[in-house]
């Protein structure tokens, strides 16, 4: 059985940055990591940007074996001996452990219906095997106007293929856009040729005739070859669950990044963790807290930790269209939209009892410190104090 001093539970953005941060505080220190993926880690926001804007694959690959790092290939840990420091993976290799992180990540939601037409789209072989049939003249169907479901719509009209989206809300991002800025986003991916659908969500996938036959939930029937989802991701907990970990809308950290069970850590987007700046629990889904988180992990895993204080930004590109974010961006907040050109160019505030809760920089680039400075004021703000601000 390897025994490790630091055995990493995953193989993703936030499992290779912890792996960097343990080899530069512990020079010595072995290193395991231990992926269901059966590739390295890799860059996961090319997958629906910039590879299908003609980046090489090769640029994805995180050269995690830098490091010294042992990387145990599609394995799955299913079981953990907190007590025997111990881990177990689904062929019954074990794993010792002096620490170890969990950096297990989302799996996509997933439908009821069962279909080998519907691609949950994760992971590089996900983006392999879409690309691939993107080069054919196949229709597509895009479920879900979120994050992945706006970025491979874009991504597949780009390719120049056949879109239909189905966004069950009002609009694409209606989550997360004030109303009239995602009525606009509808507007504009339509002016790019993709047949966006609100409030139409699906009721039910059917192969007949070599097709997937899409049932809306208005009843309309669309034939398409190839059924992308994009339904949000659960957090991966089962084997911290199993271990007696403390769970709660992810795996419960504390500002060390620790677990409550000794020498387990969480981080990434499987990890809740306690925000100063907006005085809440949150678990984030994105890169920048996949990088900082796991790389704050790494050095606590070997001593030298720091209070994880940082508010992470996220970014999304929408065809010729892009934004950098801050904070809680949540369509239910009151907004003021402070706009140079309307929908085009503009930074969104997101305010709750006078004080900035999140901004959302439309095509403005380079003012995501500004923006947490925000934040972190007391405030009171109003509309006045922020116009033209940033
Ligand atoms: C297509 C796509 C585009 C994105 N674009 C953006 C973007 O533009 N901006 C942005 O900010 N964020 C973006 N994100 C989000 C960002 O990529 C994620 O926040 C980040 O990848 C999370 O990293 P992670 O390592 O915490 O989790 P994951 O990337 O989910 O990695 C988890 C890893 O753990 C492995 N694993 C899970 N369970 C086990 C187990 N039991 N045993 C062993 N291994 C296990 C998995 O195989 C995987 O390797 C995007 C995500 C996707 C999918």
């Amino acid at each position: 059985m390897p025994d490790y001093s630091y055995l990493i539970v995953g193989g993703g953005m936030t499992a290779d940055a912890a792996a960097k941060a343990i080899r530069v505080a512990d020079p010595k220190g072995s290193i395991g990591l231990v992926s269901a993926d059966p590739h390295p880690p890799y860059d996961r926001p090319p997958l629906s940007k910039a590879l299908w804007k003609g980046e090489p694959e090769e640029k994805i690959w995180r050269n995690t074996d830098a490091t010294g790092a042992v990387l145990h290939l599609g394995r799955r840990i299913t079981g953990i001996d907190p007590r025997g420091k111990q881990a177990t993976d689904a062929n019954g290799a074990t794993y010792g452990y002096s620490k170890l992180l969990l950096a297990t990540g989302g799996t996509p939601r997933r439908l009821k219906f069962d279909s080998e037409q519907i691609i949950y789209y994760r992971t590089f072989d996900d983006y392999r095997r879409l690309h691939a049939l993107a080069r054919e003249q196949l229709r597509f169907a895009v479920l879900g106007g979120g994050f992945i479901g706006s970025e491979i719509a874009a991504a597949l009209r780009m390719a120049g293929r056949e879109v239909v989206m189905l966004v069950p809300e009002d609009g694409i991002g209606a989550r997360v856009y004030p109303a009239d800025l995602s009525r606009s986003i509808n507007d504009y991916y339509r002016e790019q040729g993709v047949d966006v659908r609100t409030g139409e969500g699906l009721a039910d996938v059917r192969p007949r005739g070599g097709k997937a036959i899409v049932k809306t939930t208005s009843g309309k029937e669309l034939p398409v070859d190839i059924v992308v989802a994009g339904l949000g991701i659960t957090p991966n907990v089962d084997v911290a669950e199993q271990a007696g970990v403390h769970i709660d809308n992810g795996i419960v950290v504390d500002e060390l990044l620790r677990t409550d069970v000794p020498d387990i850590f969480a981080a990434g987007d499987v990890a809740n963790f306690y925000s100063p700046a907006l005085g809440t629990r949150m678990r984030v889904e994105h890169e920048d807290n996949a990088n900082t988180m796991g790389a704050a992990a790494g050095r606590s895993m070997a001593g030298q930790g720091k209070p994880y204080h940082h508010l992470p930004f996220f970014y999304s590109d929408l065809f010729e269209r892009g934004y950098e974010a801050v904070g809680e961006l949540d369509a239910r907040l009151d907004t003021f939209s402070d706009w140079k050109d309307p929908f085009t160019e503009g930074v969104i505030y997101y305010l709750k009892g006078g004080r900035v809760r999140g901004v959302l920089l439309w095509n403005v680039w380079g003012k995501v410190d500004e923006a947490r400075k925000l934040i972190a004021d007391q405030g009171p703000f109003t509309a006045e104090r922020l116009r033209d601000r940033l």
